[in-house]
């Protein structure tokens, strides 16, 4: 017996009008079952074709230069198909009281001939055209019957319709637009008002939002654009509600549960430390300095993010709160993403602390570098060093997530580039220790309300400016015709003492897809052109000593050109690398060439970053013209890799650089999200629903602070809705 409203929504679709097993079967091959799943899938896409003008009206329309679709209500006077050759085509011609007009169709002529008989009455909406004889035509037009028994029942013209995403697997069974239309309209019509609401009452109240099944009518069939806008306004609020009542749950939670000892050495090894810096921290490093001690310093585990552009100097910091760790008996660990970066953050430290430990030299800082490519007797030793605390500071890659890692007492742990790292490999470390500190450092800056949401149950610490000794990087496109003027002017430049990167895309040559591989070009440029100057290679698939060498030979000016792949991406730091060069800029995605340009420039002298791509890509007339506002997304898919190259030749400042970059992937693809577990989100754009993303998390927040467990009558419906339409979110918002 069905006895209640959602058990009416979750009949099968099945028993729909016009449905039926078969089709039933193929709804379920998209996920579509219940009534209810049906009423949830929702338009992609609205056309407004409220406009109803007379045959004399749309005729005058047209000559008058209007483009948009409008909507013609005629009655069939007769039907014909007519032959040219071996094309058929299929015309119907319709008259109102003003005049006469006709509609035309190339496919489907059979389907169509059979919908059209003499007398019938019709609304028809397209884009008004003139045949060749100057007649008032509608090419393949969206049509609807309209009889005595439905009289005004506009499905497809008329006002403002819905187009649904077809998959193939409904195509199949001739569901198409009209078909599926009026499925849902039937589902629409009988079953709306049995959706029962999912937000409070005072919440709708005060944010002015639809009720759910107002809101779910309006989106299929909206009455007006205004409550087409307010249906989906209402269930995006829902949407980031649930996710903020989630994450604001988690951070309660970690708050009054997590509780570990509060630091309490305020100073030993860091005023010191700070004495053997060569540099000053900016200010803004300070600031983040500040932030972070008060983690420290407090009950609560810290679970802080640390946003900077690249270069602005976040290994610093993290290197200062792992030495309060370690002030304060802890071992802390940084874990890096490549073996390079490991590697060379390992070599900075030891430096750092071999220049500390002389001044205490009863108080030895001993630094550790654990890296998968190490011997196993290296490795083993490391194991003992960890577990006995023999090894303060301990660097490494995904080496640490390895079970034989254990820890004596780890309190801090540090992550660099978290993008590169998902969820489970992050927690895997957090648990090696007894609720340790833990920082995330990221360079790629995104957009605040996605921090907010994305990253909600972290704190969040931005050093918003560069180190002042920082030398503007000029960037440039050129062709490849240009390559040997380049070659040149890095030749001019070594003798100034500059040292470069030269980039190529890939280890092997790939005959497919014609990109340059790093071997063959230093094989030919090493005795060609740069014959007479020092060339260093450097690629993914050297073993981690093999890598080593060649950076320390770099860094030691032993090579003054370095050809590399894109292992040198993410981190590394070459003080006196100035000039880099990127071959089939195209092929790279925007963040990885701000990282890039990033590893030059942190010396005394100007910098360069060249971006050479395909010559027909820079002789294009269109590319010279590349409007980076870039308004229609058609333009936008099309001409994604000249938008990404501007953007680098415009641009230094990296928030800019990931806004663009945001647009161009789309929310759901932004570098480090999918890792990250973020639910997919269907309404919410992250970017452009910053108010209503505001809004939903200040109340999410508030109810959580007053009713955490969400015990209170008021919050019920709250907790009813979280586990029984949000579950998705449940996962992301998990503690672990
Ligand atoms: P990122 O934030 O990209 O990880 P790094 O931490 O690698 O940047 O820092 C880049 C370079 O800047 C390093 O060589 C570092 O020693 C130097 N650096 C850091 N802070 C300062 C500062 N306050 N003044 C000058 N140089 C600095
Ligand atoms: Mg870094």
């Amino acid at each position: 017996m069905i006895n209640n409203n959602n058990n009416i929504l979750e009949q099968s679709v099945q028993y729909l009008k016009a449905v039926g097993p078969k089709r039933a079967d193929l709804f379920k091959k998209i996920g579509i079952r219940t009534i209810r799943d049906l009423l949830f899938y929702f338009p992609f896409k609205h056309l407004d074709r409220s406009t109803i003008l007379s045959a004399a009206r749309a005729y005058q329309y047209v000559l008058n230069g209007y483009e948009g679709e409008v909507t013609v209500i005629g009655v069939v006077q007769n039907k014909e198909k007519i032959r040219y050759g071996k094309k058929e085509i299929f015309k119907v011609h319709l008259k109102d009281k003003s005049g006469f007009f006709e509609c035309v169709w190339f496919q489907g002529i059979k389907y169509f001939y059979n919908n059209f008989n003499q007398g019938d009455t019709f609304a028809i909406s397209a884009k008004p055209s003139l045949s060749k004889y100057n007649n008032l035509q509608f090419v393949h037009p969206n049509f609807d019957k309209i009889s005595a028994d439905e009289s005004n029942e506009f499905i497809n013209t008329g006002k403002i319709i819905p187009f649904y995403k077809i998959p193939k697997e409904l195509r199949s069974n001739y569901l198409g637009d009209l078909s599926l239309r009026k499925i849902i309209n039937f589902a629409v019509d009988s079953y709306c008002d049995f959706i029962e609401e999912t937000l409070p009452e005072n919440i709708l109240g005060k944010y002015n939002l639809l009720h759910l099944n107002i809101s779910v009518r309006n989106y299929h069939f909206p009455e007006s654009q205004k409550m087409l806008n307010e249906s989906i306004r209402r269930l995006k609020f829902e949407e980031i509600f649930y996710l903020e009542i989630l994450i604001a749950s988690k951070k309660n939670q970690i708050k009054t549960k997590w509780k570990k000892i509060p630091y309490k050495i305020q100073s030993f090894l860091v005023p010191k430390f700070l004495e053997t810096l060569p540099f000053e921290l900016t200010k803004a490093q300070l600031k983040v300095l500040s932030e972070i001690k008060k983690d420290l310093f407090s009950q609560t585990p810290m679970n802080r993010l640390l946003q900077g552009d690249v270069g602005s100097g976040k290994t610093i910091v993290a290197l200062i709160a792992m030495l309060l760790a370690v002030d304060n008996g802890y071992q802390a660990v940084f874990m890096a993403p490549t073996e390079i970066l490991a590697m060379q953050h390992a070599k900075n430290f030891s430096n750092y602390m071999q220049k500390l430990n002389s001044c205490y030299p009863d108080r030895e800082v001993k630094v550790c570098l654990l890296i998968g490519g190490q011997k196993k007797s290296v490795k083993d030793k490391n194991y003992d060093k960890i577990l006995t605390q023999q090894a303060d500071l301990i660097i490494g890659t995904h080496a640490l997530f390895e079970e034989n890692v254990m820890f004596k007492n780890l309190g801090l742990v540090v992550v660099d580039e978290q993008h590169r790292f998902g969820v489970e490999q992050r927690s895997k470390l957090i648990n090696k220790g007894n609720m340790p500190d833990v920082l995330v450092m990221s360079a790629t800056p995104i957009p605040r309300t996605l921090t907010m949401t994305v990253y909600g149950d972290l704190d969040v610490s931005i050093i918003n400016q560069l180190p002042s000794n920082r030398k503007p990087i000029k960037t440039v496109i050129r062709s490849e015709d240009s390559l040997p003027d380049i070659y040149k002017f890095i030749i001019d430049k070594t003798k100034e003492g500059y040292q470069s990167f030269i980039v190529y895309p890939l280890v092997e040559e790939s005959e497919k897809l014609e990109l340059k591989s790093a071997l063959t070009h230093f094989e030919e440029l090493s005795t060609s052109y740069f014959k007479n100057i020092k060339v260093g290679l450097i690629h993914g698939k050297m073993s981690w000593d093999e890598k080593e060498e060649v950076m320390f030979k770099f860094n030691n000016k032993e090579f003054d050109v370095l050809i590399s792949t894109t292992v040198i991406e993410v981190g590394i730091d070459i003080q006196n690398a100035n000039i880099m060069l990127i071959n089939d800029a195209h092929r790279f995605g925007l963040s990885q060439l701000h990282q890039l340009r990033g590893r030059v420039g942190r010396g005394d002298k100007p910098a360069y970053c060249i971006l050479v791509t395909k010559n027909h890509i820079v002789n294009s007339g269109r590319f010279k013209n590349i409007n980076l506002e870039f308004s229609s997304p058609a333009e936008l898919e099309k001409y994604k890799s000249s938008i990404r190259l501007k953007a680098m030749e415009k641009y230094t400042d990296g928030f800019k650089i990931a806004e663009i970059d945001f647009k161009l992937r789309g929310p759901g693809n932004i570098f480090g999200i999918e890792q990250s577990g973020f639910p997919k989100l269907n309404f919410i754009n992250l970017i452009t629903d910053s108010e209503l993303i505001l809004s939903a998390k200040e109340e999410a927040f508030q109810i959580i602070s007053t009713d955490p467990l969400l015990l209170k009558g008021e919050n019920n419906i709250i907790k009813n809705n979280l586990l029984k339409y949000h579950s998705d979110k449940i996962n992301y918002a998990k503690i672990g």
